[in-house]
C-alpha cells in the first residue's frame, strides 16, 4: 500500500475507489478531484505498477528507444489517493457497497468507478501459450519479456494476427533486422477495421518491408522439441513455420470476470452502461454510485444511433474517464458522453490516424492524396453518412474530415466548384458478419 500525501481532513465517509489502476482509472481520478471531490481516494490496481502508458509497448519499447519502466504516466492532477497495487479485485458486494480484493479483504465505497480495462486474449490451447518463447502483449511485464527474447535475435518471429497490435510487432521485427511471418486468417491485414482495400495498402506497406504475409492461413498448434520452448507452428494446411519465437495477436478480452454475482450486467466485451456512464444491472437499470470508463466499458454512442460500442482506443480512456470522474464527483454533466473515437497506429514508418467508426460502412473514398504516394486519407461512409476518416502519413488533413465525421455529413463529400474531379466510390471490403 502506498499512499501520495497523508489525507489529513478528508472525510472518511466519502470515499471513491478506483478498480484498475492505468489510464482511464488515473484520469478518472485525477478529473473527480478536479470536480472538487474532498473525500478519500483510493486506487485498485492488479498490477504491481504505477499506471503507465500501453502505446509504446508495442513500438519503441520492443525497438528499445524506450525502456519498458520508462513509460510511466505523469499525474495531471495532485490525488492525494491511497494505492493497492499488486492486489487484484475479486468480487463486488453492491448491497453491502464493498469491493472485495483476491486476499479476501474488504474496501467500502460510497463512489466506484470500474475500469479494468482487457488483456491479450490467450492462445487457445493453454499448455501450448505456456511454452517458452511464446508470447501476448497487453503489459509493460509482456513487452520487457518480448523484448528480450527479441535481443535473443530468434531465427524468425511469428507473429499471429494482422490486427494493429500485430503489424506493430511485425513492423517492429523488421525496424531490428529480424526475419518475421504474420500468419493472418482473414484476406488482408487490418481487415475487420479498416477493410481489405485499405488493408491491402497496409500490407503491401508492410511485405515491401520484408515482412513474410500470410493470408487466409491458420495457425493449428505451437509445438516444442521436448524442452518446453516452441520450435514450431504447425498450419491447418499441413505446413510448417520453424520459430522460436511466437507472438499471439488475437484481440483482447475484457477484464469483467470479478463481476460475476454483483448484478450487473456485462460479458467479456465489456460491462454496460448507460448514456451518462452508469454502469446498468440486468435489469437495465443504472446505479447511480458506480460508473465504468475505458476498454472495458460498452455504452451507446450518440453518434452512432444510440449503438453499443466498447472502444480500445487511448484517447477514448482519457477522455471517457474524465467524463466518469466528473460523474461521481457529483458534477452535474448536462450531456451524455459523446466523444468522437479517435485512434493512431504507427508501424512501418507510417502513421495512420483514425477518427470515428468504421464498423458497418459501406463505402469508401479517398478524399485526398494517393494510396501509391503512401500519403492519403480516406473517408467511409454508411448509409449515406460519413462515419470515420483515416489519414496515411497526413494528418494535417484530418480535422476538415473529423468534423464531417462529428456532424454525419452527407456522404460521398460534395466537392468545391474549383473541383478536382469526381471521387471514386469504392466498396471498403468487410468481411461478412460470420466470417469476422
Ligand atoms: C500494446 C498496446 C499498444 C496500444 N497502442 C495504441 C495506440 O497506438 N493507439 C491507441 O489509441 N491505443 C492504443 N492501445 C490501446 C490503449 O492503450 C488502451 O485503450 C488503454 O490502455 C485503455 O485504458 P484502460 O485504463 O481502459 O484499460 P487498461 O490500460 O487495460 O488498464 C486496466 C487496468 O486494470 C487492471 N485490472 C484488471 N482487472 C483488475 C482487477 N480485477 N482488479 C484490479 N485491477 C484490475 C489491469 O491490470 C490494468 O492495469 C494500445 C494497447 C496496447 C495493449
Amino acid at each position: 500500500m502506498s499512499q501520495d500525501h497523508p489525507s489529513h481532513g478528508r472525510p472518511a465517509h466519502d470515499h471513491l475507489v478506483v478498480v484498475g489502476a492505468s489510464l482511464a482509472g488515473l484520469r478518472g481520478a485525477e478529473a473527480a478531484r478536479k470536480a472538487g471531490f474532498t473525500g478519500r481516494i483510493t486506487v485498485v490496481g492488479a498490477e504491481p505498477h504505477r499506471p503507465y502508458d500501453r502505446p509504446p509497448l508495442s513500438k519503441q519499447v520492443l525497438t528499445g528507444g524506450v525502456a519498458p519502466g520508462a513509460t510511466t504516466l505523469p499525474n495531471l492532477e495532485p490525488l492525494d489517493a491511497e494505492w493497492r497495487l499488486g492486489s487484484a479485485a475479486a468480487g463486488l458486494d453492491r448491497s453491502g457497497r464493498a469491493v472485495i480484493l483476491e486476499s479476501g479483504e474488504r474496501i467500502a465505497y460510497d463512489r466506484l468507478l470500474i475500469a479494468t480495462g482487457a488483456r491479450a486474449r490467450p492462445w487457445p490451447d493453454a499448455a501450448e501459450g505456456r511454452l517458452g518463447g511464446v508470447h501476448t502483449l497487453r503489459s509493460r511485464d509482456d513487452a520487457a519479456a518480448l523484448r528480450a527474447s527479441l535481443a535473443t535475435k530468434p531465427g524468425r518471429v511469428l507473429v499471429i494476427g494482422g490486427g494493429f497490435i500485430g503489424c506493430e510487432v511485425a513492423a517492429a521485427c523488421r525496424d531490428l533486422d529480424l526475419p518475421v511471418t504474420l500468419v493472418e486468417s482473414g484476406s488482408t491485414v487490418l481487415e475487420r477495421v479498416l477493410g481489405s482495400h485499405l488493408g491491402s495498402v497496409v500490407a503491401a506497406l508492410h511485405a515491401a518491408r520484408g515482412v513474410d504475409l500470410r493470408f487466409g492461413a491458420k495457425v493449428e498448434a505451437l509445438e516444442d522439441d521436448g524442452t518446453g520452448h516452441v520450435v514450431r507452428a504447425r498450419l491447418a494446411d499441413g505446413r510448417t513455420i520453424a520459430t522460436t519465437c511466437v507472438v499471439v495477436a488475437l484481440g483482447a478480452v475484457r477484464n469483467t470476470g470479478w463481476l460475476h454475482g454483483s448484478g450487473l450486467a456485462f460479458d467479456d466485451g465489456g460491462v454496460e452502461c448507460d448514456a451518462d456512464g452508469h454502469v446498468l444491472d440486468t435489469d437495465g437499470r443504472p446505479d447511480r454510485t458506480i460508473a465504468a470508463a475505458g476498454d472495458v466499458a460498452r455504452f451507446p454512442h450518440p453518434l452512432y444511433d444510440g449503438r453499443r460500442v466498447a472502444l480500445e482506443h487511448w484517447g477514448h480512456a482519457v477522455a471517457q474517464g474524465a467524463h466518469a470522474g466528473r460523474l461521481l464527483a457529483g458534477h452535474s454533466i448536462a450531456r451524455a458522453y459523446a466523444e468522437v473515437p479517435a485512434f493512431w497506429s504507427s508501424q512501418g514508418g507510417i502513421t495512420l490516424k483514425m477518427v470515428g467508426l468504421t464498423e458497418g460502412a459501406d463505402a469508401l473514398v479517398i478524399a485526398q492524396g494517393d494510396p501509391k504516394t503512401g500519403r492519403f486519407l480516406a473517408l467511409y461512409g454508411r448509409a449515406g453518412r460519413c462515419v470515420a476518416a483515416v489519414s496515411f502519413d497526413s494528418v494535417r488533413w484530418l480535422p476538415a474530415y473529423a468534423a464531417m465525421v462529428a456532424e454525419g455529413a452527407p456522404f460521398p463529400p460534395i466537392r468545391g466548384a474549383v473541383d478536382q474531379g469526381r471521387l471514386t466510390v469504392l466498396p471498403p471490403g468487410f468481411p461478412k458478419e460470420d466470417e469476422r
